[in-house]
């Protein structure tokens, strides 16, 4: 038992050294949960609604006399380059992001797996799904959306029909001068008329329209995929990994040196803080099986490290 005998120890070599229990992992991603939510509901009523159009000008007016012009400048000059004009920025990023996804899931995930003996199968299908995403997130971003031209014109007019509302017959794009045939649309990035427009995708660089969107939907989908697999198998080693280590049978001794029972909470926070710790665990890492063991149990040691040492 981690705990065994602690409570003495605890209480009896300085009275005066109690904590609350930190829960520092949960409370923080709790707050970044809820911030993140409040955040995107708030943007998204108030882009509808107008509400808070007033305090928002007010608020850009003070902040464009606090921040000086020439960053102010730079601000929107940037802006305009990511978001309206044809760059790569955000295709490296994503690919960036990607990378370090899988990095962490090999790092962090695959060897510990096959240490328990997951199926290699069920571990390679993340890696499967990340080479179908690249593909169709090449085909996404290089296939031709279905940009309008004088020589495709007539040929795509008569594919959709004229509502006469949004899509009025004979109307001609303001920009290219070409008959606009019914749910295509003028793309002020890169300046074409596209036909069945969806929206510019900035991190495909492209339009999505007509001639790739069956591309966008498998990307998205492998995408999701990739991303649940990667959740579940993750999920599945924790679970694995505490009852192989028969964590639920332990206690530990908590900050006010009560001897508890081992719980959910506690098992995510000393996982959190063994991560922390990685580097100092992986020198006892060497021995397949049991080491799966070692980070997690010595970790609930550390607890107690105040002054105070476990007998176990
Ligand atoms: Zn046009
Ligand atoms: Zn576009």
């Amino acid at each position: 038992m981690l705990g065994g005998g602690m409570p003495e120890l605890l209480a009896g070599n300085n009275p005066n050294e109690r904590h609350i229990p930190r829960m520092d992992f949960l409370v923080l991603f709790v707050f970044y949960l809820t911030l993140v939510l409040i955040s995107g509901v708030m943007i998204c009523v108030c882009s509808k609604t107008g509400y808070l159009k007033g305090p928002v000008r007010r608020g850009t007016q003070i902040f464009s006399y606090i921040i000086p012009e020439c960053l102010q400048r730079a601000v929107l000059r940037l802006h305009h380059y990511l978001f309206h004009t044809q760059n790569r920025t955000f295709i490296l990023l994503h690919l960036t992001l990607q990378g370090m996804v899988y990095a962490e899931y090999t790092w962090e995930i695959f060897g510990y797996c096959q240490q328990l003996e997951f199926s290699l199968y069920y571990l390679l299908l993340p890696y499967l799904l990340l080479i179908v995403n690249l593909v169709f997130f090449t085909l996404s971003s290089v296939t031709n959306p279905g940009t309008v031209t004088k020589a495709n014109e007539l040929l795509l007019l008569p594919v959709y029909e004229f509502d006469e509302v949004l899509f009025p017959k004979n109307m001609r794009c303001s920009t290219c001068g070409l008959r606009k045939p019914a749910r295509s649309k003028h793309c002020a990035v890169c300046n074409r008329c596209v036909h069945r427009f969806d929206h510019h995708c900035v991190w495909m660089n492209n339009c999505i329209g007509a001639w790739n969107a069956r591309y966008f939907l498998i990307y998205l989908l492998t995408l999701t995929a990739s991303a649940v697999t990667m959740a579940v198998v993750s999920a599945v080693f924790l679970v694995r990994l505490v009852v192989v280590s028969g964590l639920y049978q332990e206690t530990y001794v908590d900050d006010l040196g009560h001897l508890q029972v081992m719980d959910t909470i506690f098992l995510i926070q000393i996982y959190r803080r063994s991560q922390r710790n990685r580097q100092e665990s992986q020198a006892l890492l060497s021995p397949p099986r049991a080491s799966l063991l070692v980070p997690l149990h010595t970790v609930p040691k550390r607890r107690n490290r105040r002054g105070h040492h476990p007998q176990s």
